[in-house]
């Protein structure tokens, strides 16, 4: 670590509290949460804190949520400097409130910033945001099934000024939005476009980061990939075009016939996944094998039509685990086992959620309790 990022990414920050005065009303907010959707609805409060340099982190506050009033010369409008994080809390069995490994989150927070020559937020500020606002905000978990609080924690560059260079001024948020199900039609498998044409991320970028133009630069081909009725893109490596990396927002897995796993290796322009990580720790200690190795298109292909690979799914904390069922592109398409969700992908997601959801013993430490 570098002398600058050791001055920012160490300390605690008192937080002051102010209540929202005029919150959503109950028989609102009780419709609501009966079916939240995913990203639309949102809680009463957010957490805000500022940065300037010289000054460093300060004025943290959890505040009514508002809408924010920016210069149009406000550097992120231009330049899009800018980073975010994704994690969910959970109710569990017992009543009590727990979020999944926000320690993960507030770590790679710092290497996005570092990537984007952003100051490091501490990562008990991040964690000590997270906590004080779902706090506040305990009334809102969704009562559907499957339901969580989503929490967005995110970054972005303050300073009026147009000329390029980092920012001297942050804002970092966090806000939540109460969530059902990712997709809309609650699909027991995704369909999924080969983009041939756009990449997501270059060796050297930022594809390593979670920064919001990765996901900008991202879209056309989500478009192109519904033009071509899929739900979703997958891009191959820039260098070649002929390696799988991930989707858009997510990091993808392979199931072999003889029960292994495969995902490609963190090679700095695939986001390195919570989830990801996660699974494959789960698939281990169940004994199966996972290989972190590079896996081409045209093997895809091939193994699917063979009968050697018989699952594939997608990883992410917003949607979990999807299972892929249709593949698509320019040359045709193709299928994985039946199409539908394999069982090695269901076994490891159920893991996955049970532990999540404290209704299974948590060995590593992952579930962060709220009390
Ligand atoms: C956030 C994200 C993921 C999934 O990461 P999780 O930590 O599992 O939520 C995968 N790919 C991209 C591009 C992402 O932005």
């Amino acid at each position: 670590m570098t002398a600058r990022s050791d001055v920012h990414s160490k300390g605690r920050l008192p937080f002051v509290v102010e209540k929202n005065s005029a919150p959503v009303a109950l028989a609102e907010r009780t419709a609501v949460l009966a079916d939240p959707g995913f990203g639309r609805v949102f809680t009463d409060h957010m957490a805000i804190v500022r940065y300037t340099e010289g000054k460093g982190w300060h004025d943290a506050r959890i505040t009514a949520r508002k809408p924010l009033s920016l210069d149009p010369a406000s550097a992120v409008l231009h330049y899009a400097q800018e980073i975010f994080e994704g994690l969910k809390a959970y109710r569990l069995a017992d009543g009590s409130m727990a979020m999944f490994r926000p320690d993960a989150n507030a770590r790679r927070f710092r290497h996005s910033a570092e990537r984007l020559a952003m100051p490091q937020l501490p990562e008990e500020v991040f964690i000590e945001s997270i906590e004080q606002l779902v706090k506040v905000d305990r009334d809102w978990f969704p009562t559907v099934e499957g339901g969580s609080l989503y929490i967005r924690p995110f970054m972005f560059a303050n300073e009026v000024f147009l000329g390029v260079k980092p920012s001297s001024e942050y804002l970092y948020l966090v806000i939540i939005s109460p969530v059902g199900g990712y997709f809309k039609s609650g699909a027991p498998a995704v369909s999924i476009w080969v983009s041939q044409e756009y990449t997501r991320a270059a060796p050297g970028g930022t594809g390593a980061a979670k920064c919001g133009g990765n996901y900008a630069a991202s879209l056309v081909a989500q478009a192109e990939a519904s033009k071509h009725g899929c739900d979703q893109v997958v891009f191959l490596d820039a260098a070649e075009h002929k390696w799988v990396e991930e989707l858009g927002g997510m990091n993808v897995f392979f199931v072999f016939e003889d029960g292994s796993l495969q995902t490609p290796p963190l090679s700095g322009t695939i986001l390195p996944g919570i989830t990801r990580e996660s699974l494959m720790a789960l698939a281990r200690s169940e004994g199966l094998t996972v290989r972190e190795q590079p896996y081409s298109f045209d093997q895809w292909k091939a193994d699917a039509a063979s009968g050697k690979l018989t699952e594939a799914f997608a990883c992410g904390t917003a949607a979990v685990v999807t299972p892929i069922g249709r593949v698509a592109s320019p040359e045709g398409e193709f299928r994985m086992g039946a199409g539908g969700p394999g069982q090695t992908t269901m076994r490891i997601k159920q893991k996955l959620v049970d532990i999540q959801r404290g209704v299974a013993p948590d060995p590593h430490g992952w579930v962060h309790r709220l009390g």
